[in-house]
């Protein structure tokens, strides 16, 4: 399956759904829907008749956050709805687009994101509803880039919310899981097209840990994987330059990016995963293996990079000063096991925000991001780094595996209940609810 098409059908037939992991399945009608009038006339007919309407975007969500419990709702992206206000950086996109169509359209305009996440294949509403985010300690999650948003509530209204208008569903609506209405409609505060040098080099983790406010207030943008059972991180550093000089040569950049992180990667895995005992010397030698390198090119182009190895995974986003206890913790879980660990975990930050169920709300974050290939046990793993998270204060990722139910989020997120107070006023009968959210959010 293409990184960027989860199942899809046409309109009317009940069709069956995964979502890119192929850990969450469903099968469920489709209503196809392009503009505002059809997404109203979809939820209005849903509601009439006392269906559940899920609406989907590119399926890159490992939770069953997306997985439509009665009818899934395809949106349409028209090109036609689009409008460009390049003299003040706003950008007004239809929300099913994909960040990779966004991202070329930006880049036609001589404007981009200021920050993106790890690949580009979502789309904008999707990335958005579930708190997408990239590294960086001067910026928020994507949803702290949106200057408005136009949704389709459970009562087929349409409304636009932003810091003035319905001011007050703005800060929920930013990040709003899917349980508040259909975004039909999304403007985004850009920046002018700008060029990034990248550099990855190996490291000690225990340097990298000394070093971190350095690491992280000197760059634009920070990132370390871990690599388990070894001492060794990669470190990536992404600033602003502002020539793009030093491009990565076409058959280097497939060699790092296509073959060795996704081909041999893949091999190392399958065979990590038939002889499990290999596993510590699949991730020393994957440490060892990756190469210093520096070089520059457009933004989203330096963001954003392929997956196609197949995996599950669970992020949380915890206080940064947490982190050296969180990785410690994390080693002995690692190290106590059953299986093998085949997979990097991943370390990003972010900066304070002020959307409700953001995980960076009204904090300093440090991401942990921990995977396991597919086909692999992963559940004890991803339950025991949970019950150290939860208890340094983090906030599971929306879209990635986590266990926890809305008793134990509440405490985790000081405008829960008033994000659950919008959720009631805009979609009282759930039009927009499935199990998952009834679990994370209450029925
Ligand atoms: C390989 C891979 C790499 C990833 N990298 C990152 C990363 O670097 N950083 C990060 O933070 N996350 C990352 N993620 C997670 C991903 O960004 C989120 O799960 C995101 O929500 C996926 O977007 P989507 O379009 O696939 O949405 P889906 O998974 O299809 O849906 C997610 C939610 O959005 C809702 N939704 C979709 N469209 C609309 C709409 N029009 N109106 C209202 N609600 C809507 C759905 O109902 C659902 O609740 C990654 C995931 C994968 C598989």
């Amino acid at each position: 399956m293409p990184e960027s098409s989860p199942s899809t059908a046409s309109a009317g037939t009940a069709a069956p759904w995964s979502n890119w992991a192929g850990n969450q399945t469903a099968t469920a009608a489709v209503v196809r829907a392009a503009g505002a009038d059809e997404v109203q006339a979809a939820v209005r007919a849903a509601r009439a008749d006392g269906r559940r309407l899920k609406v989907g975007g590119s399926g890159h969500s490992f939770t069953a956050i997306a997985r439509p419990d009665g009818d899934r709702l395809e949106l349409v992206a028209e090109p036609a709805r689009i409008r460009v206000d390049r003299e003040r950086r706003l950008v007004t996109v239809p929300a099913a687009l994909t960040l990779r169509e966004l991202n070329e359209l930006l880049a036609r305009h001589g404007l981009a994101l200021p920050n993106l996440g790890d690949i580009d294949a979502q789309s904008v509403a999707g990335a958005l509803a579930t708190g997408t985010h990239g590294t960086g300690a001067g910026y928020g999650c994507l949803s702290t880039f949106v200057d408005a948003l136009t949704l389709v509530t459970g009562a087929g209204e349409l409304i636009t919310c932003s810091a003035t208008d319905n001011a007050d569903v703005f800060p929920a609506a930013r990040v709003g899981l899917g349980a508040l209405g259909v975004l039909v409609e999304v403007t985004l505060r850009c920046v002018d097209a700008f060029v990034l040098r990248a550099d990855e080099r190996p490291a000690a983790l225990a340097d990298t840990l000394a070093g971190l406010p350095e690491l992280i207030g000197g760059n634009d943008h920070a990132e370390f994987y871990w690599f388990p059972y070894t001492d060794r991180v990669q470190v990536k550093t992404n600033n602003r330059v502002p020539a793009d000089d030093h491009p990565l040569p076409r058959m280097r950049g497939w060699l790092d990016d296509e073959f060795l992180a996704n081909t041999v990667f893949a091999g190392a895995c399958r065979l990590g995963r038939r002889l499990p005992g290999l596993a510590p010397a699949i991730s020393a030698v994957s440490a060892r293996a990756l190469a210093a390198r520096t070089y520059t090119g457009r933004s989203d182009r330096v963001f954003c990079t392929p997956r196609r190895v197949r995996f599950v995974e669970m992020e949380y986003g915890l206080p940064r000063a947490a982190l050296p206890e969180a990785l410690a913790a994390l080693r002995r879980i690692v190290d106590d096991l059953p299986f093998r660990v085949l997979f990097p975990v991943e370390v990003r930050f972010t900066a304070p925000d002020d959307i409700w169920l953001s995980h960076g709300y009204g904090r300093e974050s440090a991401y942990l991001a921990i995977h396991q290939y597919v086909g692999v046990p992963y559940e004890p793993y991803f339950r025991g780094f949970e019950r150290i998270a939860a208890k340094l204060g983090g906030r599971p990722h929306w879209g990635k595996l986590h266990y926890r139910d809305a008793a134990s989020l509440r405490p985790a997120y000081p405008r829960f209940d008033d994000f659950r107070a919008v959720r009631d006023r805009l979609d009282p009968d759930r039009v927009f609810g499935n199990a998952h959210l009834d679990r994370v959010l209450g029925a």
